[in-house]
């Protein structure tokens, strides 16, 4: 920023980076507390069955409702998370509620017990020596089926930790876990990983989907991410649908999933049951 106004070119800290840094100060206090405190809400968000049209699974996305500054995004506190460490605690947290949440709606009735429940987990997980632990516990507690749960990491996840990784997946791989690699096409270019660990989805990250101006190339691109999951024995889910064009576009690619407003935008679970109850059918 300093760079971009002449003037104070050369200055190292200027009163913007102060409050910025304040900011980050504040949020990163507030954070260590809000757990306790009961200020995150786990948000659900449907993920379609592209051939059946129908809801086929939820993303678990975290929410902070923080009580001065209102609702803030993840995109905001989990980098903060993450550097703090606070992160393993929070992703535990979204896990447990998740898990719980699910549980309770096959209770009710109000899904079918093959819907699954997508949660994500921070690359700072793939350091944490208890991470199956923690799942198994969250997990086995409320009696779930293992195929029912979905883990989304990032390929830099894989990559910064591959010898973690590869431990840590092939493990939840033999407990049934599902995995999925979260806005695939945005980290390392490197594939070779897709070979050594035993990921199930690729989710096509929103980028693509949404492309500004959407032109062969693109297209071609989505199609491409889409055959490589096939090939490899794996599933594609498209991210950010919003656009009925687009659905019939991914439908025509043999994308198997989607997930985007044009489904519905992340809701809290009681609004979840709502929806339910119109039997949705896209
Ligand atoms: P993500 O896992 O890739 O989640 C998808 C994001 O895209 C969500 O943003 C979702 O609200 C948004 N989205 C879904 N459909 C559409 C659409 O049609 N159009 C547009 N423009 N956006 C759409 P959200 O909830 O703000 O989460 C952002 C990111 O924060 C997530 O990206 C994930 O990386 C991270 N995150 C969220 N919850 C958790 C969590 O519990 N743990 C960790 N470690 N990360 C989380
Ligand atoms: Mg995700
Ligand atoms: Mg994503
Ligand atoms: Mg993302």
């Amino acid at each position: 920023r300093a760079k971009s106004q002449g003037k104070s070119r050369y200055c190292v800290f200027t009163y913007d980076m102060y409050q910025q840094a304040i900011k980050l100060l504040q949020l990163e206090n507030d954070l260590k507390r809000a757990i306790e405190r009961q200020e995150f809400i786990v948000y659900y968000q449907p993920i379609v069955s592209l051939s059946t049209g129908r809801i086929s699974g939820f993303e678990a996305l975290v929410r902070w409702q923080h009580p001065s500054l209102g609702m803030v995004s993840p995109v905001e506190f989990i980098p903060v998370a993450e550097e703090t460490g606070l992160i393993a605690s929070i992703d535990t947290w979204v896990l447990k509620t998740a898990c719980r949440q699910l549980r309770n709606w096959q209770e009710q009735k109000v899904i079918d017990e093959d819907v699954s429940i997508s949660v994500n987990l921070s690359v700072r997980l793939f350091s944490q020596p208890n991470l199956l632990e923690i799942i198994d516990q969250a997990w086995r507690k409320i009696q779930l089926n293992p195929q029912n749960l979905k883990l989304e990491i990032t390929e830099s996840a894989i990559m910064d930790n591959s010898e973690a990784a590869a431990v840590i997946l092939q493990q939840l791989r033999k407990c049934q876990i599902q995995l999925s690699i979260d806005d695939f096409g945005t980290g390392y270019s490197s594939l070779s990983y897709l070979h050594r660990f035993p990921v199930n989805i690729l989710k096509i990250d929103q980028s693509f989907i949404n492309a500004v101006e959407p032109n062969p190339r693109n297209t071609g691109l989505i199609s491409t991410i889409i055959n490589l999951a096939h090939t490899s024995e794996m599933k594609a889910i498209a991210e950010g649908i919003e656009t009925p064009e687009k659905l019939a576009q991914l439908r025509d690619l043999g994308c198997d999933f989607g997930q985007g407003y044009l489904f519905s935008k992340p809701l809290a679970a009681k609004s979840i049951v709502d929806l339910l109850a119109s039997a949705p059918q896209w």
